[in-house]
């Protein structure tokens, strides 16, 4: 049979407008994915009745125990520091609502974008990026640590739910999309267990899917607006630094233009206001750049999108304004002392955890204690621990208590 997803001429086939139209059944475009020309799942399920798909994937991704664990897990502040700031659920929801907004605009599958933004996080560890690092450092001589690879293997292996089955069994085209980049060297692996798979882009060098090429972006979106709010929140930068960023100072300006009382507010309505008004820039620069190489392009289908450059993207100058804040919040936010010092204490925790259970495998629960591969048993066990689960598990392997 040939693979439907190969055809290029199954869009007519099936009665789906030519290009030039704008959209097609339930608002979709000629490119956008269609769960109907999925290349289906690791092990065939019947389709459900109700839900394409892409639903059924994102039914089973918030169903997941990752998703709930990802509630008590550090974005940039650690969970415990206080219960305003993001946690890589709030900060999933938060992709999941922009780049489902942008997919609807731009005629892509809302449903795929969901599904991926919701997932994109689930193989994050406990302490944020600090944790990865001391997680990957341990694995140095057992095949490494990488989050974005954890969050496959979370859906494909880790989760435990089905009687016929391992992991979540999603659709390819979701598994794929998870699999955001991916070193040539471990894509060549993956390929050898799972030929034309889910890592073939990065041998064959074509683009992710558009959904997963707009998911990217939003994530992108998202953290850096709440970056900002969450920095501001907690005192580390201040309103006055960040006016010294051409993106801030423009909605700021434009916020107090047209609203001269706001000032007077109070710094959190202010702040917000210049952070909404970002993040619709951002929005509608996204969409318009997308949605003018897009006409240009012309893609007959979802195929052929992912061939040549990347069609979803910003325009060169908002490029540059994200850029110079992005740079800001790395200096100034994410290697602050204080953040630094937090998450120094959080690689000691990870690093301890892990030569804890190396040398005690029995301190796992059995399902990881049975593993002959223990290395990677204790590495998937730990990064699936929330923030304050890895610290009672410290405190009570070690009697120390890292944070006073
Ligand atoms: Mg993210």
């Amino acid at each position: 049979m040939v693979p439907r997803w190969r055809s290029g001429s199954a869009g007519s086939a099936l009665g789906l407008p030519a290009w030039g139209a704008a959209t097609g059944p339930r608002g979709l475009a000629p490119y956008a994915s269609r769960p109907e020309w999925s290349r289906g799942r690791r092990v065939p399920e019947a389709l459900a009745p109700d839900r394409n798909a892409f639903q059924r994937d994102r039914d089973r991704i918030v169903h997941s125990t990752a998703f709930r664990r990802l509630v008590y897990k550090t974005q940039v502040f650690l969970n415990h520091e206080g219960d305003l700031f993001r946690t890589r659920l709030t900060h999933s929801l938060e992709v999941a609502q922009l780049a489902r907004s942008m997919a609807r605009g731009l005629g892509l599958h809302e449903d795929l974008v969901e599904a991926l933004a919701l997932a994109h996080d689930l193989g994050h560890t406990p302490f944020g990026h600090a944790g990865q690092d001391a997680l990957d450092a341990c694995m140095k001589n057992h095949g490494g640590f990488e989050h974005n690879l954890q969050s496959l293997r979370v859906v494909d292996v880790l989760e435990q739910r089905y009687p016929d089955f391992d992991g979540l069994n999603l659709s390819f085209e979701t598994r794929e999309g998870i699999l955001k980049h991916c070193s040539l060297r471990v894509a060549r692996h993956m390929e050898s267990l799972e030929p034309h798979g889910v890592a073939h882009r990065f041998v064959a060098g074509y683009q992710p899917s558009l959904e997963a090429q707009l998911c990217n972006l939003a994530d992108e979106i998202a953290y850096n607006a709440h970056d900002v709010d969450d920095g501001v929140r907690s005192g580390l930068i201040t309103l006055d630094q960040l006016m010294g960023l051409r993106l801030v100072r423009r909605f700021h300006d434009e916020a107090v233009r047209e609203h001269p009382g706001l000032p007077a507010m109070g710094r959190r309505r202010l702040l917000s206001e210049v952070l909404r008004r970002m993040l619709s820039a951002q929005v509608h620069d996204l969409m318009g750049t997308t949605g003018a190489r897009l006409a240009r392009a012309r893609p007959a289908d979802a195929e052929q999108a992912r061939q040549g450059s990347a069609l979803v993207g910003f325009s060169p100058a908002m490029r540059a304004d994200i850029t110079e804040l992005k740079r800001f919040l790395f200096r100034a936010l994410y290697r602050h002392a204080q953040v630094q010092r937090q998450t120094q204490r959080g690689k000691v925790v990870v690093h301890d955890l892990f030569e804890a259970y190396v040398q005690r495998p029995s301190e796992m629960p059995a399902e990881y204690a049975q593993r002959p591969d223990t290395h990677r048993a204790v590495a998937d066990y730990v990064a699936g621990m929330t923030d304050r689960f890895a610290l009672r598990e410290h405190e009570r392997l070690t009697g120390q208590r890292v944070f006073p």
